[in-house]
């Protein structure tokens, strides 16, 4: 059976200062009817918005973020595992930290518990381990780890649900003559060095990362696809019928 990680981001997952309960359980009807075909691992953020739905404190700094992030992580997984129940799924919970990759122990003993999960038919919801490691927190919002999760754990695929429904020739929110590349093959330096913004208040990494992620990826031989994490048919249609409707198709060297 195929593997793959599924990854989505704060602001598809937010609603103002709180988490869309709509949202969640579309995500977990497509998750759900995902798991018949494939083994499937996702990469959620999204604490931080649960946190601030229990605690009105801003996230003005780090320590801030951290706070609203241990508070909201229960939380979000509560909110994923009562949507689960609905479709029979249990979901566990694993914190990871892009350093933890750095040690062959580390990630041998991660891999040996998602084996396991998914052997059990148990979803298996990472996000980074906040209260350790702030990478993703500052920049990056988990695009990075899910790229490392995807490789280190062997999956044939990462799957990006971003509030951005592909990569574009140019900023779509700044030039509207811009058009998705529906297949990259390759992703040039300029590129991943580029200061890109965020696409909201949510979103920490914008499209550097999520390039950085696919570039990881794409140098391993393992394909990444990028698409709208609000409109889930492009993914659903690519996914379960292998059919690219939309979205961009980041493909590894083989
Ligand atoms: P998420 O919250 O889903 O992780 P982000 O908001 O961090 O996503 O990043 C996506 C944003 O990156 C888009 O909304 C868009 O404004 C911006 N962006 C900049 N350049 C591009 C590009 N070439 N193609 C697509 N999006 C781009």
């Amino acid at each position: 059976m195929k593997r793959i990680v599924i990854k989505v981001g704060s602001h598809v997952l937010s609603d103002e200062n709180s988490i869309s309960q709509s949202r969640i359980d579309n995500l977990c009807e497509f998750l759900s009817d995902l798991s018949s075909r494939f083994e499937v691992i996702l990469v959620s953020s999204g604490a931080i918005s649960a946190g601030q739905a229990k605690l009105d404190l801003p996230r003005t700094s780090v320590v801030n973020k951290q706070i609203l992030s241990s508070l909201g992580q229960p939380y979000l997984m509560e909110i994923y595992s009562n949507s689960l129940l609905k479709h029979g799924k249990m979901a566990a919970q694993i914190l990871l930290t892009a350093g933890d990759f750095d040690s062959r122990k580390i990630t041998h003993h991660a891999k040996n518990v998602i084996n396991g999960l998914l052997k059990n038919k148990i979803l298996p919801i990472i996000n980074e381990n906040d209260s350790t490691g702030i990478s993703e927190i500052v920049y990056g919002d988990n695009d990075r780890l899910s790229s490392a999760v995807a490789y280190y754990f062997d999956a044939d695929l990462l799957v990006i649900l971003s509030d951005i429904d592909g990569y574009y020739t140019a900023d779509p929110s700044l030039d509207k003559t811009a058009t998705i590349r529906s297949v990259v093959t390759n992703i040039d330096q300029s590129e991943l060095t580029k200061n890109s913004q965020t696409g909201s208040k949510h979103g920490t990494g914008g499209i550097t990362t999520k390039l950085l992620a696919a570039d990881f990826l794409m140098q391993n031989g393992k394909d990444m696809f990028l698409a709208s994490g609000f409109d889930l048919s492009v993914a659903r249609e690519f996914l379960l019928n292998s059919n690219q409707i939309g979205g961009t198709i980041f493909k590894g060297k083989k």
